[in-house]
């Protein structure tokens, strides 16, 4: 079945046009692709995005929808791993990236908030523990200490619910008004073949083989997603979720409830490229929305898409290690809506000639073998 966000009428692009040699070629039409694309066309320079598929059919236009602040660590991990400057820069730029996203969305993006819910005592020391943190940061978020069917819980503020296919495909149209051009279906197999100056490969978790150097660094993963028809009333106002991000839902406008995750099920199986869904996780997911419906909703959609992991959770983003002008810019870690978009104009910027500070932390040398 195609993903919900995928069956949205696609708004006629007007496609720039560039013949010849091109400055920077994309590889990859999804939110890294299309924000490096706009960045770049923005500030005039000569722009070519391939895709085997067509704008956001990739990770992009196959997630759970869930516009996050923050990296794919809990911030209180990320302040003793990364360090206390580094995070609290990282979450400030995520939040800042939000609001630049919401400039840009229309009615694809609204920011309802979020809750991240503890499921047992456990995780409830850890999400108290990651409260604490973010408040003695100055960072917004309240502690909800009882919260029906879990066992507390941290309310977000600004953090939004994304159609994200639309969100995609609104930038990719202004990139193509702003002269890039879109070549899509059209599978690129070796980057040195490219027609241009400099390649930035933005595939996530669908083209390590593109830059042999980073694919011990880059780790497919494999998410599976099912969408109901639309219930009766409105259960859930804002994105959820469980069990560090393993189970996450979410209710559309049109009352649908979307829900995914339970990767830990079959974890091994899960760290793969291709991109089905399996009948072990579906269970799963099906079980789970009886719960969460209180047993009343029937599937409309189901669908698996892939992302990237990275070891330490953070993306990798700039020059690839040893390769003249190939830059790479991937592996949010199931982060990628916010930091896909931030990281794309990040790499942009970079590229640009302009030095943003966060590249440090993102450096793909890092982890490269
Ligand atoms: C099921 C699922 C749920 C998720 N839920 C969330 C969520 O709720 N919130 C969140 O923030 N993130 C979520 N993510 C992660 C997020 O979707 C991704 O991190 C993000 O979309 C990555 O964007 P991207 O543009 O870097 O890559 P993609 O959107 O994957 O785009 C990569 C593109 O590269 C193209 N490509 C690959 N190889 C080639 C090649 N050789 N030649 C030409 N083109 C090529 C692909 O066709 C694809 O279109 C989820 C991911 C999945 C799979």
């Amino acid at each position: 079945m195609n993903p919900y966000w995928l069956e949205e009428p696609v708004a006629e692009r007007v496609n720039g046009r560039q013949d010849g040699r091109v400055d920077v070629a994309i590889v990859g039409a999804g939110v890294t692709g299309c924000s490096a694309a706009l960045r770049l066309a923005e500030a005039g320079l000569r722009v070519r995005v391939h895709d085997r598929r067509a704008v956001a059919e990739g990770a992009s236009g196959r997630n759970g929808g869930f516009a996050l602040r923050g990296g794919a660590a809990r911030y209180d991990v990320a302040r003793e791993t990364y360090g206390a400057d580094e995070s609290r820069a990282l979450w400030r730029w995520t939040e800042e990236t939000l609001d630049e996203m919401e400039e840009l969305a229309g009615d694809a993006l609204h920011r309802p908030g979020s809750y991240r819910l503890a499921a047992d005592e456990e995780e409830r020391e850890n999400i108290r523990a990651e409260y604490e943190a973010l408040h003695e940061d100055g960072f917004a978020a309240d502690w909800l200490d009882e919260f029906p069917r879990f066992h507390g819980a941290i309310r977000h503020h600004g953090d939004g619910s994304i159609q994200p296919a639309r969100f995609v495909r609104r930038l990719a149209s202004r990139a193509a008004a702003a002269g890039a051009e879109f070549r899509e279906h059209d599978p690129v197999v070796d980057v040195e073949q490219l027609d241009a100056e400099r390649v930035l490969v933005a595939t996530d978790g669908y083209g390590r083989d593109l830059v042999p150097e980073l694919a011990d660094a880059i780790w497919p993963a494999r998410g599976q997603v099912v969408v109901s028809e639309p219930l009766d009333r409105v259960l859930y106002d804002r994105p959820h979720y469980a069990r560090q991000g393993f189970d996450y839902w979410q209710q559309l406008p049109d009352r649908r409830l979307l829900l995914g995750g339970f990767r830990d099920v079959s974890i091994m199986d899960e760290l793969t490229d291709v991109e089905e869904t399996t009948p072990t996780i579906q269970a799963s997911l099906e079980r789970f929305l009886g719960e969460l419906s209180g047993g009343e909703a029937r599937i409309s959609h189901r669908w698996a898409g892939i992302f990237a992991l990275t070891q330490d959770m953070l993306p990798l983003v700039g020059p690839v290690p040893g390769r003249d002008g190939v830059w790479i810019a991937a592996g949010y870690s199931g982060h990628g809506n916010v930091m896909g978009f931030g990281c794309g104009s990040l790499v942009a910027d970079a590229m640009l000639g302009r030095a943003p500070e966060l590249l440090g932390l993102f450096e793909p040398e890092r982890l490269a073998a």
